[in-house]
């Protein structure tokens, strides 16, 4: 098997977002997908590590924003890399809500649509949800970026490591020194496991 292989599968990333009481949060992913048109349905893939996974799970209720090509990294860094557990993600960013009072993010994202949950799937390490498409709006023209556009245009260009060797996470660049990489090891910075590490040579 050539992992390669899986990287040409192509994706877009998304701002998922959720409430549950006063408690409004959101994660990025990047497996929302349209299943059906007619019902208008798509599923989304998200790890049960996230907290919004959990306030899905008991809601019901999420709102997908398209991140956009106009996007920069301190969106990724606000949702993707720091735990709806410990911060406030929407502290200092303002986001108005849709009509199902969920938030949205307004700015680097071309469109927004709001869903509610049919089914879902335990999956493992991920919960598949496949939700109702209730709303959605068009934010602006912007283009949709995909997964391969954010690796080549937006993440930061890897540092180098002080000593040779070492391991890379290919989603936010944190360097691993030590040999080998621990198959359980999960970055502390973007929480993503050792399968998206990369040896430095
Ligand atoms: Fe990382």
């Amino acid at each position: 098997m050539d992992k390669a292989a899986m990287y040409d599968l192509s994706y877009g990333l998304y701002v998922l977002t959720a409430k549950e009481g006063d408690k409004d949060n959101g994660c990025i992913i990047n497996t929302a997908v349209q299943v059906t048109t007619t019902p208008n349905r798509i599923t989304i893939a998200i790890n049960k590590q996230n907290y919004t996974h959990d306030m899905i799970l008991r809601t019901g209720l999420f709102n997908v924003s398209m991140i956009s090509e106009k996007a920069v990294f301190p969106l990724f860094e606000r949702f993707g890399f720091q735990s709806g557990k410990d911060v406030d993600k929407f502290d200092g960013f303002q986001c108005p809500a849709s009509e199902n009072g969920i938030k949205y993010v307004p700015e680097g994202v071309s469109s927004y649509i709001s869903c509610k949950v049919v089914s879902q799937m335990d999956l493992g390490t991920h919960t598949l949800f496949l939700a109702d498409v209730t709303d959605g709006v068009k934010l602006s023209k912007d283009a949709p970026m995909t997964y391969a556009y954010y690796h080549k245009n937006i993440k930061p260009k890897p540092v180098q490591p002080s000593k040779p060797g070492g391991y890379r996470c290919k989603i936010c660049g944190y360097i691993y020194e030590g040999e080998p990489l621990p198959e359980d090891f999960i970055c502390p910075i973007c929480k993503h496991g050792a399968i998206d590490f990369e040896k430095i040579v």
